[in-house]
């Protein structure tokens, strides 16, 4: 690939957590309920997602990993009644620039499935007819091949375990909100974590968040001023199960989007130290799940490529609203 187009495929294929949330969400978008990933060396020599969702058309096919090719929006209005993850057709040409991939799907209509080869610039440059029944198979290699110092940078051991448990943790929170999902991640050919399809969203969360946690979670659902599921510790919660030094359990999806909101975090934090320390700054973080529905022109996604970063019209309405039932929770009004 060309200066730039590495430049900009960096920015967008910086880590495989980043590559595996993009093949993730590609599968989310076709409508997959079993979602595998498997990993190899930490996903530094293979990251394999296979799902059971549409699979790619053949009018799609070939244009896949070109950058800048989608097919889930087709003008800038779309952007507005966004419903799928993925709208900028950028990850798939991504990769390509900075890792080896094919690409294995069969739709309804296709008899039998093909694998697609794809170059750096994202071209097919080979098709192979292939077993699968239908759905995808995306297969990355080769990781940062043509960036040695990115590769090298990885390749050390507490490298390889962060970025692995940060694989788990975007699993998680991709779980929590899809109780329809069956979702698994399997690192060097053993199954390291999964969840099952569930019933409905409360029954998804106990599952999959554990009941030990849960049964110490109170579960609030709002659905006037705003509509949000609020799940927070109870007052009595043990601060060994339902509390954490880091804000790695604190969960906000808007829009089944998950999102990191640093107001939100700071206001739960800032809430659960009240009670737990009195006046002190407390240094822990309570498990919370914050899960925001908004009509797709309240908010805005598209503030950073990799979408974590989202913008609300009503963020200081949800301020107040969290202030107010947390403040109920705790019996601590006078806040
Ligand atoms: P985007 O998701 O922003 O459209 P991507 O580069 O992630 O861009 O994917 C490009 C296109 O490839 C998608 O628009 C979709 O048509 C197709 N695609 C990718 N992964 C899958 C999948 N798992 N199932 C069905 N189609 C897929
Ligand atoms: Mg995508």
């Amino acid at each position: 690939p060309s200066t730039v187009k590495l430049i900009t495929a960096t920015q967008i294929a910086t880590s495989v957590c980043n590559i595996v949330k993009e093949l993730v969400e590609n599968s989310l978008d076709a409508s997959s309920t079993v979602v595998r990933v498997k990993l190899e060396n930490s996903g530094l020599s293979k990251i394999e997602v296979t799902d059971n969702g549409s699979g790619v058309s053949k009018e799609n096919v070939l244009k896949m990993a070109l950058p800048h090719y989608t097919s889930k929006i087709s003008q800038h209005q779309d952007l507005e009644a966004l419903s799928t993850y993925g709208f900028r057709g950028e990850a798939l040409a991504a990769i390509c620039a900075v890792a080896k991939l094919s690409v294995t799907t069969k739709t309804a209509e296709d008899p039998v499935a093909s694998t697609y080869t794809m170059d750096s610039n994202g071209d097919v440059v080979d098709v192979k007819p292939s077993h699968l029944s239908q759905g995808t198979l995306v297969v990355m290699t080769s990781l940062f091949w043509n960036i040695p110092v990115r590769k090298q940078y990885y390749q050390t051991p507490k490298r390889k375990k962060d970025e692995l448990i940060k694989v788990e943790e975007l699993l998680l929170s991709y779980g929590l909100i899809h109780p329809e999902l069956h979702l698994s991640l399997h690192h060097d050919h053993s199954l390291i974590w999964q969840k099952n399809r569930a019933t409905d969203f409360t029954a998804n969360i106990r599952q999959t968040l554990g009941h030990g946690i849960c049964s110490n979670m109170e579960f609030i659902s709002e659905d006037e001023v705003i509509q949000m599921v609020l799940v927070v510790p109870k007052r009595t919660a043990p601060l060994d199960i339902c509390y954490r030094n880091r804000p790695d359990r604190c969960f906000t999806f808007i829009n089944q989007r998950p999102v990191i909101s640093k107001d939100i975090e700071k206001l739960m934090k800032e809430l659960y130290g009240f009670i737990r320390d009195g006046d002190q700054k407390s240094a822990v973080y309570p498990i919370f799940i914050v899960s925001l529905q908004f009509p797709g022109d309240e908010v805005d996604v598209n503030v950073e490529p990799n979408k974590t970063k989202v913008l609300m019209k009503r963020q200081g309405d949800v301020l107040e609203l969290i202030r107010k039932r947390v403040s109920d929770i705790l019996g601590t009004n006078l806040v």
